[in-house]
């Protein structure tokens, strides 16, 4: 193939090159002496990107979804009581792994394009003074209709109720690209993985745990081992795991931590919402709507693009694929047909999504939508120009110069 195919879905995002050649070496020997240099200064580094007070973080050679198994295996009980909002396929999945390992679901069915719901959780909290919820779970981050929900608004409500209940974070698709703020949040479980914001092939679940999270565990009776924080923490404290880690990933991770480390958290998350707003910039100009059903749902890592009745979504990804180029997000369950998503999280820059939108507006007309050329791309341009700073990827004729 001659140019590769211009990824936008929403995880797997695009790997830079740094991250990639930093896996492009020898196997290595996961217990040698040498090998906790490497592995004890990444549990730190990850701390910081989660903005922990507390706590630890464990690397497990799975997806994003075995992340989500070992935050419940190993902090609850079976029948255990937990309050759960679902609005989207991820949030649906969550739920319904939670119900199969025997957890007894309070559950808020929310409008798909909404998120998780504040005022029902306050409520639900405040009137359940015998403390029967043990846990609260919220998808920070709804990947399949763009929708990002408010998780200081849910550590309030459960302060306002004086509620001792643990609070599960998924947060896969924004971890490194939204703000996370475990400490000052008192997040206790948050879920993330590899191949989203940390710009990585799949196939590293990646929990952070606080302390309390760590003291639930002890009491914890579900049934685990694979994900078992008891095994993890004894080989993990040595630098070491309990079985073969990834070791090929966890040296992309590195070279992924020190990409996030030099450009800066806040510079990231300034850098996906300007992505995020551009996009959303030329969806209006087009005259079409996002899923999400209002602008304080709006995410800055996925849009997820309802098509005019009688378009069929799919149709519009097809065309994107094969005469353009270009793979775009399907809508899954609900949304099936009636939504594309375009994901702008991790390793882009302005070109990149002036490119993907260039490629939408073409797949759009071709399916026949009602739109202008130009228009969503004229509309990204204008708001590219009118707030540039600097270079997405911070590179300025002065660092060019330095650095010569
Ligand atoms: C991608 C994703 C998951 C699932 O992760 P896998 O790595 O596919 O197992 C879970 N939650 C959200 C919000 C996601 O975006």
């Amino acid at each position: 193939m001659l140019v590769q195919t211009h990824l936008f879905i929403p995880g797997p995002t695009n790997i830079p090159e740094a991250v990639r050649q930093a896996m492009n070496i020898p196997m290595e020997d996961m217990r040698s002496p040498e090998f906790p240099k490497f592995t004890l200064p990444i549990f730190e580094d990850l701390k910081k990107v989660f903005k922990m007070k507390d706590g630890r973080v464990f690397i497990y050679p799975s997806s994003g979804t075995g992340a989500w198994e070992s935050a419940i295996s190993n902090t609850l009980n079976p029948g255990d009581k937990v309050l759960m909002s679902r609005f989207g396929q991820f949030s649906l999945l969550w739920v319904d792994m939670a119900e199969r390992m025997g957890l007894d679901v309070v559950l808020c069915d929310e409008e798909w394009g909404t998120g998780v719901p504040l005022e029902k959780y306050a409520d639900i909290l405040a009137k359940d003074t015998a403390h029967e919820i043990k846990a609260v779970f919220a998808t920070q981050n709804e990947t399949a209709t763009g929708v990002s929900s408010d998780i200081a608004g849910v550590r309030k409500a459960l302060d306002a109720a004086k509620h001792p209940a643990l609070l599960m974070v998924d947060g896969v698709s924004s971890v490194g690209s939204i703000d996370m703020r475990m400490g000052e949040w008192g997040v206790d479980c948050c879920v993330s993985g590899s191949q989203k914001g940390f710009m990585l092939p799949t196939g590293l679940g990646i929990l952070a745990v606080s302390q309390k999270a760590l003291d639930a565990n002890k009491t914890s009776k579900m049934r685990r081992c694979y994900f078992s924080f008891e095994d993890m923490i004894k080989t993990n404290d040595l630098g070491f795991f309990p079985y073969t880690p990834a070791t090929q990933l966890i040296r992309g991770l590195r070279a992924s931590l020190n990409l996030i480390e030099a450009e800066g958290l806040e510079n990231i998350f300034a850098r996906h919402h300007r992505m995020a707003e551009a996009v959303r910039k030329a969806v209006a100009a087009w005259g079409l709507k996002l899923c999400a059903k209002e602008p304080k749902w709006h995410s800055d890592t996925v849009s997820a693009i309802l098509v005019p009745e009688g378009i069929d979504a799919n149709n519009v990804l097809k065309t994107a694929y094969y005469r353009y180029n270009t793979s775009l997000g399907t809508g899954l369950n609900k949304v099936a047909g009636k939504v594309f998503r375009i994901g702008h999280l991790g390793a882009l820059d302005e070109g990149m999504i002036g490119g993907v939108l260039f490629n939408v507006e073409m797949s759009l007309l071709d399916c026949g939508v009602n739109i202008k050329a130009g228009s969503g791309t004229g509309a990204a341009a204008e708001y590219f120009r009118s707030t540039a700073t600097k270079s997405a990827t911070g590179v300025t004729e002065a660092s060019e110069k330095k650095a010569a």
